[in-house]
């Protein structure tokens, strides 16, 4: 069979069909063709129409072949007569070609239509095939249609198009239509494989399967690339030798990242990337197989198992990662590559891109469809109101909500009912609600308010001096930082002794500004950055506790435990992070 390849001749020639038997995936056509043989039914004008490479032209050439054949009209055509010969060599002088992508003026289709006046010279039809009919000019066609209105007898025209559409339908309607489809995936397999016996040449299934797959329905594309592959592939056709001759990343490959990043482990993700990027495949192609990858995976989930509509055979698809995300999710990685290839052109490095879309992508799972959030948010209100789900709070650096809480400002502070609207001064606060008497978890339902901070600083000052204490305003330049402490007051430290001194004797004033600025009141007690030491009765449970632990001593300054304190619960930062202790996961992160 080694002769086979040394007369070399490309697939798609090799393998047109001769006989209608032979045309693979348009057995509609075929067989309506077949019939209208047999039955001397024949038109004057056909029109094939359908997608690139699924065997038009071949069909055309058969049709002329069975129209011609010495032997006898017949579907199946003797193959051997001068005729049919001439036919399968594009030489015989009945049956002209034409392309209508280069041959598209009027004065091409006046030159068809004097020829066509003089009969076959050898042959029962002369035959006129013309490719890319809607290549046409508007006049060439209106030329046209004259002729195929009232053709002589002898006169057979076989039109094919890619775009039906683009043809005017007053040409469509004078002719026998014939719509061929795209071929299946695995009927491209059949022949492929079967190219591959012919030259002796061994294919391994998934290397045929992409082959397949990249065709994307048409035979013609599937042979050429077979031709391609087959030049380098030696004996053996194998999907590793295309992947690195082609320079593809390919379905397992990008499989094996995401299970990576799904998995955490981010540095053999990244490796195997790089490793992707060494052997030479681009960024898009690596895009365009992630976003295969999700495409599938999302396909998979929602239930195909055809392996044509998949474009990936089962026993590649990862179940556990089909199981691992949602659809939702799978739907974002999706759309995600989708969206980068768009991109990448605009990019300063798609390599960059890359790499950051793959490190994000370690937190899809976290990814959550606004209606489970929603779901997950009710579940947690319901848990709150009967008490099984419990907020805990450590240090409320910025969960607190306290006075805006009904029962916390009952609770938090007796005195300010009585000094109301007039703040209370804070002198006495300490005493009164020293933090680690605080219930250590509370149950609470609070709104997202928001907190004072140090960015109302700028807006406090301006009402102070609206209120007339422009020197105390300018003190407010001193104050360091703001912390919550755990009754909901706050505590306001200064850096400077001069402003703290200031700003205490008008305390109240203060606490006016801000609770005009804020829009409630706010309990807040100035420091000065150097505190006196303090006693161990000031920290919390848990942080005598370690004391306890650890041995040594608790901190000198309150700046200290402050800090200490909210270091230890960081999360707590962040109020959708409320530690829910049963309910569900909507913190991933959860201790
Ligand atoms: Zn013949």
């Amino acid at each position: 069979m080694s002769t086979a390849r040394s007369t070399y001749e490309v697939t798609a020639t090799r393998k047109r069909p001769q006989d209608f038997d032979r045309l693979v995936g348009q057995d509609f056509v075929v067989s309506t063709l077949e019939n209208a043989i047999k039955e001397n039914r024949i038109a004057h004008a056909y029109l094939f129409s359908g997608p690139r490479g699924v065997g038009k032209t071949s069909s055309a050439r058969l049709l002329a072949k069975s129209l011609n054949c010495e032997k006898g009209m017949s579907a199946h055509p003797c193959g051997e007569c001068e005729s049919c010969r001439a036919i399968a060599k594009g030489a015989s002088v009945d049956v002209i070609e034409i392309d209508g992508a280069s041959n598209t003026s009027v004065n091409d289709i006046r030159a068809i239509k004097e020829e066509i006046m003089f009969p076959p010279q050898s042959s029962r039809y002369k035959i006129y095939i013309i490719d890319e009919v809607h290549m046409l000019s508007t006049s060439a066609f209106n030329a046209l249609l004259k002729t195929i209105e009232e053709p002589p007898e002898y006169i057979i025209f076989i039109f094919a198009t890619t775009e039906l559409q683009k043809v005017p339908a007053t040409i469509r309607s004078r002719c026998q239509q014939f719509r061929f489809q795209l071929i299946s995936q695995e009927l491209i397999m059949k022949c492929l494989a079967s190219a591959a016996e012919d030259i002796s040449i061994k294919a391994d299934e998934d290397a045929l399967f992409w082959i397949a797959k990249e065709a994307t329905g048409s035979m013609r594309d599937a042979y050429t690339l077979f031709d391609q592959v087959a030049a380098f592939s030696g004996d053996h056709i194998t999907l590793q030798k295309i992947r690195e001759k082609l320079a593809i990343a390919g379905f397992s490959a990008i499989s094996g990242i995401i299970s990576a990043v799904l998995s955490g482990d981010m540095k053999k993700a990244h490796e195997d990337l790089a490793e992707l990027f060494a052997d030479g495949v681009s960024a898009e192609q690596i895009t365009k197989d992630a976003a295969d990858y999700f495409r599938t995976l999302l396909l998979y989930k929602e239930g195909i198992r055809r392996t044509d509509i998949l474009g990936s055979a089962l026993q590649d698809i990862p179940e556990s990662i089909v199981s691992l995300l949602t659809r939702e999710q799978l739907e974002a990685g999706l759309k995600a590559f989708l969206s980068l290839y768009r991109d990448l052109r605009y990019s300063l490095s798609p390599r960059f891109e890359i790499e950051l879309l793959f490190s994000r992508l370690a937190s899809l799972r976290n990814l959550t469809s606004p209606e489970i959030l929603v779901r997950k948010i009710e579940d947690l209100k319901n848990g709150v109101a009967e008490g099984s789900v419990v907020i805990r709070r450590t240090v409320n650096k910025a969960i607190e909500l306290p006075n805006i809480s009904e029962e916390k400002k009952k609770e938090a502070d007796l005195t300010e009912k009585e000094s109301a609207p007039e703040m209370k001064a804070t002198e006495e606060m300490p005493e009164e609600i020293p933090p680690q008497e605080e219930e250590p978890s509370y149950e609470d339902s609070s709104e997202d308010i928001r907190l004072f901070s140090l960015d109302d600083i700028p807006q406090v000052a301006e009402m102070l001096s609206k209120m007339g204490k422009a020197v105390a305003a300018r003190y407010l330049d001193a104050v360091e930082r703001i912390s919550e402490n755990e009754d909901g007051s706050y505590f306001i430290t200064l850096s400077k002794a001069l402003a703290y001194n200031s700003l205490k004797l008008a305390e109240k004033e203060v606490s006016k500004a801000i609770a005009a600025v804020m829009g409630y009141p706010v309990n807040i007690k100035l420091r000065l950055e150097e505190e006196k030491e303090i006693s161990d009765d000031d920290f919390s449970d848990d942080m005598r506790r370690l004391k306890g632990f650890l041995g040594g001593k608790l901190m000198k300054t309150a700046e200290e435990k402050e800090n200490k304190e909210t270091t230890e619960i960081k999360g707590a930062n962040d109020y959708e992070s409320i530690r829910d202790v049963e309910a569900d996961e909507l913190d991933s992160e959860q201790p």
